[in-house]
């Protein structure tokens, strides 16, 4: 009997897989397996971590569907090759993950699987394009995104809009009684970590409602999506980040209807694709600058005034409000996420890298290529980054996209009896910096390394 051994790690999903459709077509009889990853997991400070708590969720949804999952904790390097050759398998499939911590451990995967005769084979699942499917005119990688996206709908059209669905096969999947079951087993406990509720419900079946939700909004996806209060977006990003929900479900949403909602959305999916692209041929975007020479910053802001920030306590409403509302939820809203993070570095002075770090720490959809590309974005730094010049007002950004003041007040309840005039530049409050004093300073730090 021909088998194989299906490895779930950031596709936590039972349909539209493709690693799971090509191995229960291929093989008479299927294992699935999850790793509970020892060195990602020792990285979590937090031990009350909500993504955790996500992924127990999504497995449970799983494995309410009937699925059966090896359940393990450890380093899969040495984890799967064993249970692979325990169950006697022929072959370890799973989908690619681009991330440089994720290549290098499943090339040393490979290798030890190699040793034992069995094989390995990954698939394109996390992303519409790989790498080398959008490529320049003289075959090399786009670092600009326009260009990137006209060439990346070129292609999308030319293959004709392939959003075929993987099928799985779910009768092909082993079913056996398992002691260690997310249904029964405390796995928050044996990881050494305290369940905490994430402020999304993880799992398949939630998701699944998200982008249904989501497809009565789509039409208004243009003009509501900037405007934090009204609930515009899709709220998908901790779906697709942990494989509740598959690219190409996203991608067929957008090709439903032809209105300029649908193409802008589908614009953010491809603006994720080519961060992931980035990230996978420039790796080291994930500890520094895109452009090096934005490394030689001397950065002039102080922990102070970065702790402040964490904590929402700038005096700033709009940037306290959004903080506050990451530390509670994990969640921030993308207009939200592009007003703090320039504020952090273009009026804080403070590093790009420690908010990108603050944020790796607190966001359920956290994700390294999108969040990396976002902070380098914002700070200027990245490949295609707004100039360092362009620095966001947060009063203006805060009138403009807050204009009632209703997403703030839910944040900074101190602030709930201010007038929509008053409530973005409080005049009884004094921030911790002068806005002008420190744009000006921002200026002359960035140009430093201009000229
Ligand atoms: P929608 O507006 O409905 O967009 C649909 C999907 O497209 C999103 O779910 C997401 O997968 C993708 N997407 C949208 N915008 C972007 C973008 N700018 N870059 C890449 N993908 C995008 N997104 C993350 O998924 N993880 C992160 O860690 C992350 N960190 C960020 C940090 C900063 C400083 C900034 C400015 C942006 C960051 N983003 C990140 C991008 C964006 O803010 C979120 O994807 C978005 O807010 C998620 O909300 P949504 O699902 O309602 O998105």
């Amino acid at each position: 009997m021909n088998k194989a051994l299906c490895w779930i790690r950031r596709d936590l999903r039972s349909y539209d897989h493709h690693a799971l459709s090509v191995a229960t077509q291929s093989y008479d009889k299927v294992d699935v397996v999850f790793v509970f990853d020892e060195t990602i997991l020792s990285k979590l400070v937090d031990k009350k971590d909500a993504r955790l708590s996500f992924i127990i969720e999504s497995l449970q949804c799983l494995e309410k569907k009937g699925l059966s999952i090896h359940l393990v904790y450890g380093k899969p390097q040495e984890l799967i090759p064993e249970i692979a050759k325990k169950l006697k398998v022929q072959c370890v499939l799973c989908n690619r993950d681009y991330e440089p911590y994720a290549k290098k451990r499943d090339e040393q995967v490979a290798k030890n699987l190699k040793n034992l005769n069995i094989d390995f084979e990954q698939f394109k699942d996390h992303v519409m394009m790989e790498k080398h499917e959008v490529l320049t005119q003289s075959r090399g990688i786009y670092k600009v995104f326009t260009p990137y996206k006209n060439q990346w709908l070129k292609v999308f059209n030319e293959q004709g809009q392939t959003t075929s669905t993987f099928n799985v096969n779910l009768k092909k999947i082993s079913s056996f009684n398992n002691e260690l079951s997310t249904l029964t087993y405390d796995w928050h406990k044996a990881l050494g970590f305290t369940p905490s509720p994430p402020a999304l419900k993880g799992g398949e079946g939630e998701a699944l409602k998200k982008i249904a939700l989501f497809k009565n909004k789509i039409t208004n996806y243009k003009n509501h999506r900037d405007i934090p209060s009204l609930d515009g977006t899709s709220s998908l990003s901790a779906y697709i980040r942990h494989g509740n929900i598959s690219i190409r479900e996203m991608v067929r949403l957008a090709l439903t209807e032809n209105s300029e909602g649908s193409q802008v959305w589908l614009s953010e999916i491809i603006w994720r694709d080519f961060y992931q692209m980035i990230l996978e041929t420039h790796p080291y975007v994930a500890k520094s600058s895109f452009k090096k020479e934005y490394d030689q910053i001397k950065w002039q802001g102080s922990s102070d005034h970065f702790k402040a920030w964490c904590e929402g306590q700038t005096g700033v409403p709009i940037i306290d409000a959004s903080m506050r509302c990451l530390n509670a939820t994990g969640l921030m809203h993308n207009r939200l996420r592009m007003i703090v993070a320039s504020f952090l570095c273009k009026i804080l002075l403070v590093d790009w890298r420690l908010g990108e770090e603050y944020f790796a720490q607190k966001l359920l959809d956290f994700d390294l290529a999108a969040n990396s590309g976002g902070w380098q974005w914002s700070s200027s730094s990245g490949c295609d980054a707004q100039p360092y010049f362009r620095i966001f007002n947060p009063y203006t950004q805060s009138e403009k996209f807050d204009a009632d003041g209703k997403f703030i007040k839910v944040w900074c309840p101190e602030l709930s009896t201010l007038s929509k005039k008053e409530i973005h530049r409080p005049p009884q409050i004094t921030p911790i910096v002068h806005y002008e004093t420190q744009r000006i300073k921002a200026l002359s730090m960035y140009s430093a390394i201009k000229s």
